[in-house]
């Protein structure tokens, strides 16, 4: 049985009408830039993340990006963040003009580790960047009370993870700002790309406001210089469709999630996701840690089933950041990327399907059926 990684097009015909309606209204204004598709879904999506204010950008790595344009980091100063995350956490902070320093990641979530953290504390720290890794969220009651006590805003990168939550607040909320993405692939994907910044500090979204347009907040007055982001309306549009639709996916996802654990159980070299207390994993990725990995994936290749690798390598050994990471070791993040697998986890999967993929692995594990 053929299981993609991920079916976008199933997704697609179970809105088609609602998501055609809404880009068709958007072609009628002819209004593309701002406009009200943008503005109700920034509205809409503070008000489903429980953040006073909501911009929306061109992706996530300029959520980030202008995040740290907002921080006005001067040379030298650091931001502390995962080594086992995207490129574009890290990448953000060397083109905002800042130091990226990693510290090592929890052995159970993979997500950043704040005793690591506090130990690459100095005084030139001006941010503590957590990633919510696969959809769960990271240690933040560790990490936001490191930032009181040091007095270093966490800023939270929440591409992986919209409609998780933690201790009943959505992730997004919990920090002094947040980056989202709606990249296609994300829980919520846009027909394109998009992002947007989330906080509750209404000094820090004015700023946001300002860095995205240009510096200008009146047409032809440049108080700094900016960039030109925005989330397109059409984006918007489609945006606010399957918003409404998000958390029933969620679900889904958590569904199957439970379904892979209960078929992966009692396997000695299974290692499974984690879900801590407190926290609700909305699995953007089921990610297994295995021995022979890379023999897996060719199993599965065979066999026409996807899977992914997230991530083959740290950010701390890529040669683009070397002159930042001499000496850099993060071993717990550097023993996951040889052995992390990504299995199918989309909400249209259908149980034969999971069943299919987790018996292929317990084969390739060698366990018995
Ligand atoms: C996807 C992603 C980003 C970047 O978002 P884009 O919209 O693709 O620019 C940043 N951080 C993490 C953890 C991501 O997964």
């Amino acid at each position: 049985m053929r299981v993609p990684l991920l079916d976008l097009k199933a997704q697609y015909a179970e809105i088609r009408e609602e998501v055609e309606a809404a880009v068709r209204e958007v072609l009628e204004s002819q209004l593309f830039r701002g406009g009200p598709q943008v503005d109700s879904f920034e509205a809409e999506m503070a008000a489903y993340t429980g953040c006073g204010h909501a911009t929306g950008v061109a992706s996530g790595t300029d959520a980030l990006y202008l995040l740290f344009r907002a921080l006005e980091l001067k040379p030298g100063e650091e931001v502390i963040t995962t080594p086992f995350t995207f490129f574009a956490t890290a990448a953000a902070i060397v083109n905002a003009g800042g130091v990226p320093v990693f510290a090592d990641v929890r052995p159970d979530t993979l997500t950043l580790d704040p005793a690591a953290v506090e130990a690459l504390i100095t005084p030139r720290t001006r941010a503590i960047v957590p990633v919510h890794l696969f959809g769960h969220c990271a240690d933040m009651d560790a990490l936001l009370d490191l930032g009181r006590r040091h007095g270093i805003p966490v800023i939270e990168d929440a591409a992986q993870a919209l409609g998780a939550s933690h201790s009943g607040r959505r992730v997004g909320s919990l920090g002094w700002a947040a980056a989202v993405s709606f990249y296609p692939t994300k829980n919520l994907g846009a027909a394109g790309e998009g992002g947007m910044v989330l906080t509750n500090d209404p000094a820090l979204d004015d700023k946001i406001r300002l860095l995205r347009c240009h510096g200008a907040r009146a047409a032809y007055v440049h108080e700094m210089v900016g960039v030109n982001s925005h989330l397109p309306a059409v984006q918007a549009a489609v945006l606010r469709v399957k918003l409404r639709h998000l958390d029933r996916w969620n679900d889904a996802r958590r569904d199957h999630a439970r379904r892979y654990t209960e078929a992966l159980e009692g396997t000695d070299s299974i290692v499974l996701p984690v879900e801590l207390p407190g926290c609700r994993h909305i699995y953007h990725q089921y990610v297994v840690r295995i021995p022979r990995r890379d023999a897996a994936k060719a199993l599965f290749h065979s066999e026409r089933v996807g899977c992914g690798v997230f991530y083959p390598v740290p950010l701390h050994r890529q040669a683009c950041f070397a002159a930042h990471t001499e000496g850099v070791s993060c071993p717990v993040a550097e023993k996951a990327c040889g052995e992390v697998l990504a299995l199918p986890v989309y909400p249209e999967l259908t149980d034969a399907q999971i069943d299919t993929v987790a018996a292929l692995l317990r084969r390739h594990v060698g366990a018995a059926d």
